[in-house]
Order: structure tokens, then sequence, then C-alpha cells
């Protein structure tokens, strides 16, 4: 089992943490004690951070599988207690589903930018496909200006790159 900061040190992990629990969150899994469970109000008590904040962290966290708790109940009061522990290794199940859809988007954009030759208005900026601008006449609808031909190949290279990077990543996990 990785320790937190180890799977904080990744990358793609610490991203699609920090977009589902923020700053807060981060750091609630930062101090967050691995020696045992612990009750959201000890938790507040011994990160700092306020009460609010860690519930809704932990509630975001159980909602994806990362966090899971255990109800006890005090037989005198009746009340009841939930203990967490954070379960981040279920982190790289739910950062694959993510990357299958980023990879899905840029295979995509990749195989429009590729397949197409473009032409771009140096006036306003408007890029049309070869299609079109052959259409037009090679004349911009928007500013009447002429169209050129755009190399698009710095685009597709870069999209290659991201496409071959997040392949690597799914392979290893
Ligand atoms: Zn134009």
């Amino acid at each position: 089992m990785a320790s937190h900061e180890e799977i904080l040190a990744d990358k793609a992990i610490f991203a699609y943490l920090h977009r589902l629990i923020g700053d807060d969150g981060i750091e609630l899994i930062r101090r967050f004690p691995t020696d045992k469970e612990y009750s959201d109000e000890e938790l507040a008590e011994i990160t700092e951070i306020n009460l609010n904040s860690v519930r809704n962290t932990l509630y975001t966290l159980y909602e994806h599988r990362l966090a899971r708790y255990r109800r006890i109940k005090n037989n005198e009061t009746g009340w009841l207690t939930y203990l967490w522990l954070l379960e981040l290794d279920n982190m790289y199940d739910s950062v694959a589903k993510d990357l299958e859809i980023v990879l899905e988007k840029l295979r995509r954009r990749y195989k429009y930018e590729n397949e197409n030759a473009f032409y771009n208005c140096e006036s306003c900026g408007s890029t049309v496909t070869f299609t079109d601008a052959m259409d037009s006449q090679f004349v911009c609808q928007e500013c009447d200006n002429k169209l050129i031909h755009f190399d698009n190949d710095l685009l597709v290279n870069a999209l290659q790159r991201r496409i071959a990077k997040i392949e690597e990543n799914l392979l290893h996990e």
C-alpha cells in the first residue's frame, strides 16, 4: 500500500484529487494520521482544518470510494460516531477511468486535425477546413480577406505526444 505522500506525488493523481476536494482536502490527506481510524471531530482537531471542510472532504472521498467509515454506537447515550479511514489505493481506478475519457477526446481531435487541412484568415483569425475554404474560393467569410494555408503540424505533434504519454500511464497501472 502506497503512503499518502507517495500517492500525492503522482501528478495525474494530484490533479484529479485537487479537482475533487480542493486545497483543504489535499491538506487533510497530507495530515491524516494512518495509525488508526478517526472521527471527523478528531480529524478537525488533529489537522487544524475546520470541521465542515473535513466533513465535505470525507463525504466527497466516500462518494468516490476513496474513504470508508465504520459506525459506532455509544450504548449509554445512543450517539453515533463515524470513524474514518482513507482508501486512496482505489485512486488508480478512478484516475484510469478519467484518463480513458481524456484519451478518447484527444484521439478524436488528433484524427480530425490529422485528416484535415486547414486555412486561416490572418486578419480575423478565423480557421476553416480545406473543403470550406474551397467552397468560399479561399476568401474569409467573416471579413473578406484571403485565407492562407495553416500548418497544424505543431498541434498534431503535441496531440500525438500527449496521447502517447497518457497511454504509457495507463499501461503502467
Ligand atoms: Zn477573416
